[in-house]
């Protein structure tokens, strides 16, 4: 069986900082978060959205508990955390290389479940001068991927959570503004993958995220200050 069967969120008092002597940007952040459910993420630049992205995935130094399908996440190994739980950066960076390659970095999957994923996440559809006419599996990719725009970039991170069929999505809108197609493309895909059950946190940056949210989260100088549906808030 698959560790998390499912996508059940529980964080108690976390609290994190980004070094041993640095300020703490996160303060006793608790909320709860069901399997399928839909959760957007908001508050003023440097309220501590991406730093409580980081945080749930261990990347900066945290005090507190967190449970993903009920285990508390020091007692889940780091590799299999990170494997298991996605998180698209607000700035994802790609490995030089082929469009494969960063899709499928240990070469585990077969060409068809990788060309499903970047049809479900809506590659195929993407039109782009930079990588040149019709997207393949072997389209090259820059370092750092910069022949992609960020929402590219985005959109191929999201094709590797449904490779491994991630239970846990979380996701980082790209501040920059996003052109509407592309973000179109984005959220079609998410929609697919949220009925499959997936668990989705988004750091949003339109209104139409939120209000399609099953829960809105409100932060500032790194604390909730609010959580509920949209409709409450
Ligand atoms: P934005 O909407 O601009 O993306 P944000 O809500 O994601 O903002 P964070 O990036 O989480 O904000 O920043 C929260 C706090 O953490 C800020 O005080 C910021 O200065 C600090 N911070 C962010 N990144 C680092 C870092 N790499 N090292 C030290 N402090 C950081
Ligand atoms: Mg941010």
């Amino acid at each position: 069986a698959y560790w998390p069967a499912s996508g059940d969120l529980k964080v108690e008092k976390l609290s994190a900082r980004y070094s041993l002597d640095g300020p703490r940007v996160l303060h006793d952040i608790s909320f709860e978060v069901r399997s399928g459910e839909r959760v957007g993420i908001v508050g003023r630049t440097g309220s501590g959205k991406s730093s409580l992205t980081l945080a749930l995935l261990q990347c900066i130094i945290t005090e507190g508990k967190v449970y993903y399908d009920g285990i508390p996440i020091d007692r889940i190994n780091l590799d299999a955390l990170r494997s298991s739980i996605t998180l698209i950066p607000q700035v994802p960076e790609l490995l030089s290389g082929t469009l494969r390659q960063n899709v499928d970095p240990f070469q585990q999957y077969d060409d068809a479940t990788l060309n499903d994923a970047l049809r479900s996440a809506g590659l195929f559809s993407l039109q782009s001068n930079t990588i040149g006419g019709r997207v393949t599996l072997d389209t090259p990719i820059a370092s750092g991927g910069t022949n992609l725009s960020v929402g590219q970039r985005q959109i191929l991170a999201l094709a590797r959570a449904i490779v491994r069929q991630s239970k846990l999505l979380i996701l980082d809108e790209a501040t920059s503004a996003i052109d509407y197609a592309t973000d179109a493309v984005i959220q079609a895909s998410l929609r697919q993958e949220l009925d499959k059950g997936v668990t989705l946190l988004t750091v949003a940056h339109r209104l139409q995220t939120i209000m399609d949210a099953d829960k809105v989260m409100v932060l500032d100088a790194g604390r909730i200050v609010e959580f509920g549906k949209p409709s409450e808030l």
